[in-house]
């Protein structure tokens, strides 16, 4: 698989680590465990396109958000997580 980091342009997947489901929203500081376990370790594993944390850790080691087919591994989009990061590049 090939990801297309916005800064250092396509590399391998090697270069990269998995951070986890995009999607998912994590509960106030101050909320029950079980509220936070089901938050960081309860996940549905739907197939199909994806958002995905991925940080580049082999390059710029910026946090990308990328949308992701999990049957295909097809990338359809690729994005900082913070996109206030793009704007202080330009
Ligand atoms: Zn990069």
């Amino acid at each position: 698989m090939r990801i297309s980091c916005p800064f250092c342009g396509e590399r391998d997947h090697s270069e990269f680590t998995y951070g986890g489901d995009a999607s998912v929203t994590f509960p106030e500081l101050d909320a029950s465990l079980e509220e936070w376990n089901d938050a960081v370790y309860i996940r549905s594993n739907p197939k199909g396109v994806l958002r995905e944390k991925w940080h580049h850790s082999g390059g710029c080691r910026i946090w990308l958000v990328l949308e992701r087919d999990t049957l295909t591994h097809s990338i359809s989009q690729v994005e900082p997580a913070r996109l206030t990061i793009s704007e202080l590049v330009k």
